[in-house]
């Protein structure tokens, strides 16, 4: 579902991705995880134009139920900038994104956030997105908090929120920037259920994540970063568990 060619990006003399590679086939998961610094968000961000790669291309496979075509986008390749802002906004339009701090719009109520982007942006019958905003609310034990706003929710609640705003984009990608980082330990576990239960229903997800144990649990594959490179890859079971590479090796046994 997702193909990822040599991307890099510098901020400035800060070069923080060196040519990365990433595969994340349709249904499966893929953990992103690796030191502060290491260029995790920052790819990710990549993944849907939050952040322009300097190189590199980005492949969204066709859609398995939109019918959409599959779509690439080489940065490597010059264009006008009219070109490359169509390009972005395209493949802004195959993912959504989970950040770590909700970014919730603080003056609009539960229900208004959740339709605020398939209402406004993907223009789609207003009714009918509120009646499956409403479903998936009540799917994540939210159907009471409709009308309220972010401040009245718990963290973990704004972030199911988050996670549901992200859902009814109905995006062919789910992208988790630390989701559960911004929690009180005791509210990580339900939105790491909700998480949970997404992977098992077959969504494409790559998740930055602190969380190894969790990471163990649902990912497909594990990428561990370093220094803006891929250092090791594999499944889950074998990175967090047998890491071969010696950085891989002391950033997990500090961290499990
Ligand atoms: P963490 O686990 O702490 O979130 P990370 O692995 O996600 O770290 P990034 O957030 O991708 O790392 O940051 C990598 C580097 O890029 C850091 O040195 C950071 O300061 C720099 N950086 C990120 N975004 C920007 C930006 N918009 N402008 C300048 N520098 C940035």
């Amino acid at each position: 579902a997702l193909q990822v060619r040599g991307v890099t990006k510098s901020f400035g003399a800060n070069t923080v991705l060196r040519g990365i590679d990433l595969d994340v086939p349709r249904g499966k998961v893929v953990a992103l995880i690796g030191p502060s610094g290491s260029g995790k968000t920052t790819m990710l961000r990549s993944l849907n134009g939050l952040e322009i790669p300097d190189a590199g291309s980005v492949t969204v496979g066709a859609g398995a139920t939109s019918g959409l075509p599959a779509l690439s986008v080489d940065f490597s390749t010059p264009v006008s900038k009219k070109a490359r802002a169509e390009q972005i906004s395209l493949l802004r339009d195959r993912s959504a994104m989970v950040f770590q701090q909700y970014n919730l719009f603080p003056h609009m109520t539960v229900l208004q956030n959740v339709i605020e982007g398939p209402v406004q942006v993907q223009k789609r019958p207003r009714e009918e997105v509120i009646a499956e905003a409403e479903a998936l609310l009540a799917r994540v034990g939210l159907a009471d908090k409709r009308d309220s706003y972010p401040f009245e929710l718990s963290g973990g609640q704004q972030q199911r929120v988050g996670i549901v705003r992200a859902l009814a984009l109905k995006p062919q990608l789910l992208l988790f920037d630390e989701p559960t980082s911004s929690l009180d330990p005791e509210l990580v576990d339900d939105v790491l259920a909700v998480i949970k239960e997404l992977a098992e229903e077959g969504w494409t997800m790559v998740i930055v994540t602190h969380e190894l144990a969790f990471a163990r649990q649902m990912a497909d594959e594990v990428v561990f970063m370093d220094g803006g490179v891929v250092v090791e890859r594999g499944p889950a079971s074998q990175v967090l568990r047998k890491p071969q590479e010696e950085r891989t090796q002391a950033f997990v046994r500090r961290l499990l």
